[in-house]
């Protein structure tokens, strides 16, 4: 074993990976490096982002269909709505169902930075959940049909699609930076499981307290999906100023100070992978049904946490 190969400790071990398509074709090589040593510490899947409006529909689904051929893991399509025609949006699900790809992550997205929602067409989709209703329309209509019975219906059949795709969404524990008030999330994630998502998982937070409240108020309100939290090692204090401002959460003392008391670039990583692991062991204990973790193309970073939380075995010294 290369000291970069990754032990998985359990092969159903809880844990999936997210990455994002390089800026351009020359960054693919070395993603798919990391692809590689991702694969082998036995994710249930890789995720692929995609940037709102369709700027990076043909890199995405390079790195989709690469992890679909070369390794053993699923792949799971991030996909936005916002600006997309009604018939541009039915256009890429397509092309990605064609391409073999079978599970998603249906997003709104958010419209350019800097450009108020007001200012731009913001596409025939109003929500992720309607994204989630034309995934699984266009996937019925190109999927084969089979007969089944209906039971206590003697000799009479319905047309079922032979498959169905498994769509999931976002959650947000800490509230989207825009809810109006603090059921919307809850509501919104309601939508969601109404339209047919089968899983979601969450926008990063801080603290395991924030998620598991959260999924209590989602149960109570009726929410049945698996909740997966997602997590995301912050390595430095430019990644959390960067990170807040895109959740728009207040910042968390605990880990602001320990990273600015590390001065070292290596003593903040530690501070960042150790504050991930503690949280992935303190969600997974409270009931979670697997981790999530932010990959950002790096591999080393999301292995070191994993192996922190005692999720795949320590590093084997050649
Ligand atoms: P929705 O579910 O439709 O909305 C989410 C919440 O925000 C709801 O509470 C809703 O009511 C509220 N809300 C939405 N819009 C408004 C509004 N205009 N005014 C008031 N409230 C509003 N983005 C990408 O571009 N590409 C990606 O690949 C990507 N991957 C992501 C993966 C995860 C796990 C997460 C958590 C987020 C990801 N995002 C990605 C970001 C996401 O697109 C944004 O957070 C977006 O603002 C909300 O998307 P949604 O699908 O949750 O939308």
């Amino acid at each position: 074993t290369s000291p970069d190969t990754p032990v998985p400790a359990d092969a159903a071990a809880p844990f999936s990976f997210e990455i994002y398509p390089p800026r351009t074709a020359a960054g693919l090589p070395a993603l798919y490096e990391t692809i590689r040593v991702l694969a082998d510490a036995g994710p249930r899947f890789i995720s692929v982002t995609f940037g709102a409006g369709g700027s990076t529909t043909d890199r995405s689904l390079a790195v989709l269909t690469h992890i679909l051929r070369e390794t053993a893991v699923p792949p799971v399509a991030h996909l936005t709505c916002v600006g997309s025609t009604y018939a541009d949006a039915t256009a890429v699900i397509r092309e990605f169902l064609d391409a073999g790809i079978t599970r998603f992550l249906a997003l709104r997205g958010d419209p350019p930075a800097g450009t108020a929602e007001e200012d731009i067409y913001l596409g025939d989709l109003e929500s992720a959940a309607q994204l989630v209703q034309l995934i699984d329309r266009v996937q019925a209509e190109c999927s084969p049909y089979r007969e089944q019975e209906i039971p206590g219906v003697p000799g009479a059949a319905r047309v079922q699609p032979a498959s169905r795709v498994e769509i999931a969404v976002a959650a947000f524990p800490n509230g989207h930076p825009r809810s109006r008030h603090r059921f919307e999330d809850i509501d919104a994630l309601l939508a969601k499981q109404a339209a047919g998502a089968t899983s979601a998982i969450t926008q990063l937070f801080f603290h395991a307290d924030e998620y598991l409240a959260f999924v209590e108020r989602a149960r109570a309100a009726g929410v049945r999906i698996p909740i997966v939290p997602g997590i995301m090692p912050i390595t430095s204090p430019a990644r959390l100023r960067r990170v807040l401002e895109l959740t728009g959460d207040p910042r968390p003392d605990d880990l602001g100070e320990a990273l600015e008391t590390a001065t070292e670039a290596a003593a903040q990583r530690a501070v960042g992978i150790a504050h991930a692991a503690d949280l992935a062991r303190a969600v997974l204990d409270g009931g979670a049904p697997g981790i999530h973790l932010y990959a950002f193309n790096n591999h080393e970073t999301v292995l070191a946490v994993l192996r922190a939380a005692g999720l795949i075995e320590q590093e084997t010294l050649a």
